[in-house]
């Protein structure tokens, strides 16, 4: 694969264009909005400098060219994969697969980013399906390195063979997703976690600020070195038995929003995009926040990867 086309440059976009052209991929990008083209121009010397941090290196020549497309059909031209990286709503998706889905030849692949819309839902909407796939990045997509590949019921498994190959490429870490199953992997074990977190904290079991300290150091360290099935041969399958055959029926199992959430939700307290959530942020500050927490993300993977 050569090129790429980027169909929406929001919250993702940016990392991933700058990722793919990292590694040599020729990168056409567009979005419908004039101010989101404006914003990833200004996104990509950032992204560009944490993977200069990350020790990324180009190939001869440096980063392929990122061109911004003045149309859909503009930025699929020559493509041998599109991703598409529109918001999280399935008619909005399937819009652009409609738009798409005539100016593609039928060896193109099509990618979706999506967090959690099944793949075999959105495949309905191209007529070549087996050549449609999740491609899930984690944000922000030029820091994070696993990328979920999802088949849908008519993904094809070359499909499936040639994007975890196009990822191994580049340097990054394919996990393929089997069945096409709600949230994928990485998003069911988040929202397993986020559940039981916001339930200890609505139910005055711990404060905010501890939940966080207890799981940062106590599980998320541990869990970037040992990972969880890992971690049962290191606790030992026989304790891990014991302990889950009381604590399991303990566990919060609702199937509805916390009230924690939809409080905050209905106050407008969003997180840092509104100065608040769980906690309150200094507009002022934030910008120190997330740099202070990409360059930590950044030491902690060049750590992990043996590089620092
Ligand atoms: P976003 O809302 O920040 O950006 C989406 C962009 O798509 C916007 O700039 C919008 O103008 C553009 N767009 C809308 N319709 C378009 C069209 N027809 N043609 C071209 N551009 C169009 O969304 P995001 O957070 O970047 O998420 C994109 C996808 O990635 C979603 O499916 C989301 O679930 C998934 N995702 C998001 C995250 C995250 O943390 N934000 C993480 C992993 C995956």
């Amino acid at each position: 694969m050569k090129q790429v086309a980027l169909v929406g440059l929001g919250t993702m976009g940016p990392g991933i264009a700058a990722r793919l052209a990292r590694g040599g991929l020729q990168v056409v990008a567009t979005d419908r909005s004039g101010e989101a083209v404006e914003r990833a121009k200004a996104a990509l010397p950032i992204a560009r400098t944490a993977l200069d941090r990350l020790g990324v290196l180009a190939p001869e020549g440096g980063d392929a060219e990122i061109i911004f497309a003045p149309s859909l059909a503009e930025c699929v031209e020559g493509a041998d994969l599109v991703i598409e990286n529109v918001p999280e709503n399935a008619e909005i998706k399937a819009s652009v697969y409609a738009e798409i889905d005539p100016l593609i030849g039928p060896d193109v692949i099509v990618a979706t980013d999506t967090s959690g819309i099944p793949i075999s839902k959105l495949q309905e909407h191209i007529s070549k399906p087996g050549r449609f796939v999740g491609m899930h990045w984690s944000n922000p997509p030029h820091i994070i390195p696993m990328i979920e590949v999802i088949a849908g019921e008519k993904t094809a498994p070359e499909t499936v063979s040639s994007v975890r190959e196009l990822i191994r490429s580049l340097g990054l870490l394919p996990v393929v997703v089997k069945k096409d199953v709600p949230g994928f992997v990485e998003n069911r074990v988040l929202y397993a976690l986020l559940r039981e977190v916001v339930d200890l904290v609505e139910r005055g079991v711990i404060d905010p600020e501890d939940a966080d300290t207890c799981v940062s150091w106590g599980i998320g360290y541990k869990i970037a070195v040992i990972g969880p099935m890992a971690l049962l041969d290191m606790a030992g399958l026989d304790i891990y038995r014991s302990v889950s055959s009381f604590l399991n029926e303990d566990l919060c199992n609702r199937s509805d929003v916390a009230a924690l959430v939809d409080e905050k939700t209905a106050q407008g307290r969003l997180g840092l995009k509104t100065g608040g959530g769980v906690y309150d942020y200094d507009p002022e500050e934030i910008p120190a926040l997330q740099a202070d927490r990409a360059s930590k993300l950044i030491a902690i993977r060049r750590i992990l990867e043996g590089g620092a």
